[in-house]
C-alpha cells in the first residue's frame, strides 16, 4: 500500500473587491474567477490553500517578503515584474481603460483631463498607467489601496476618472455600478498567477499542471462562464 503523504498548505494572497476575480459574495463567502480556480487545481493536484484577502499591493508585499506562498489577483504579468515574480501560464487576459462617471459627458478622452484628478489603486498597472501619461496630459492622481474607493471617488466626483483593468470595469457596470468606460484598452497584458523568483517552483508546476488538467476537462471554462456570464 501507497502511504498518503499529508497535504501541503499554501498561503495565497489576493486582492479584496475585484470581482469577477475575487469578492466576497452575498454570504460574505469568497468568490470569483480567481479563487473558484486557485482552489480547484489545489484539489486537482492535492494541495491546499489558505486564502488572505489583503489587498492587491498587500499579497504583492507578502509574496516578496516571504509571508505568504503566491498570489492570485487577476495579476498582470509585466516584464518589470517579472524581475521578482515567476508567473504561471496565464489564465486570462487584461488591458487598463478609463472610466468616468456615467452622467460625465465632459470627459470624452485623456485629452480631457487636463487640471483634473483621477483614481487608481496603489501598485497596479493601472496606476503605472496612469503615471506614464500624467505629464502629457497634465492631471493629478490619488491612490487608493481597492477598487471599489477608486470607483467612489470618480462616484462622488472627486475624481473625474479612474484607470482599471477593462474586465472588472466591465462587471461592475453590469452590476450596476454607475460608470462609463470611455477609452479602449492600453497595456494590455496576460493575467497569471505568481510566485517570487526563484522559489516556490513546486507550486507553480502544480498550478501549471492542474490549469492543463481543468482546460482539459472543461472546468477552466466553466469557472469563467460562471462569473462572466453573470447576470446582476
Ligand atoms: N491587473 C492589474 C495589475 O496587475 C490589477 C490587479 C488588481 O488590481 N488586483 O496590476
Amino acid at each position: 500500500l501507497k502511504s498518503h503523504a499529508a497535504e501541503k498548505t499554501y498561503t495565497i494572497g489576493t486582492d479584496v473587491t475585484f470581482p469577477p476575480f475575487e469578492y466576497a459574495n452575498d454570504n460574505n463567502k469568497y468568490v470569483g474567477i480567481d479563487i473558484d480556480l486557485v482552489k480547484a487545481i489545489a484539489k486537482d493536484q492535492h494541495f491546499k490553500v489558505n486564502i488572505k484577502a489583503v489587498g492587491f499591493s498587500g499579497a504583492v508585499q507578502a509574496v516578496q517578503s516571504g509571508q505568504m506562498d503566491g498570489v492570485i489577483a487577476g495579476m498582470s504579468v509585466t516584464p518589470e515584474r517579472k524581475g521578482t515574480f515567476d508567473f504561471s501560464t496565464p489564465y486570462y487576459n487584461s488591458g487598463v481603460v478609463m472610466a468616468t462617471s456615467q452622467n460625465n459627458n465632459k470627459i470624452k478622452s485623456l485629452n480631457d483631463l487636463r487640471g483634473k484628478t483621477v483614481a487608481v489603486k496603489t501598485g497596479t498597472t493601472g496606476a503605472q498607467y496612469a503615471q506614464s501619461i500624467q505629464k502629457k496630459y497634465g492631471f493629478k492622481i490619488s491612490t487608493f489601496d481597492d477598487s471599489s474607493n477608486v470607483y467612489e471617488d470618480v462616484l462622488t466626483g472627486n475624481s473625474v476618472a479612474c484607470f482599471d483593468d477593462e474586465p472588472v470595469l466591465k462587471y461592475a457596470i453590469n452590476q450596476g455600478t454607475q460608470l462609463s468606460i470611455k477609452t479602449k484598452p492600453a497595456a494590455g497584458t496576460p493575467v497569471g498567477f505568481g510566485v517570487k523568483k526563484g522559489q516556490n517552483g513546486e507550486l507553480l508546476k502544480k498550478f501549471n499542471a492542474g490549469l492543463t488538467h481543468l482546460k482539459k476537462t472543461g472546468q477552466y471554462q466553466k469557472i469563467l462562464n460562471k462569473y462572466l456570464n453573470a447576470k446582476k
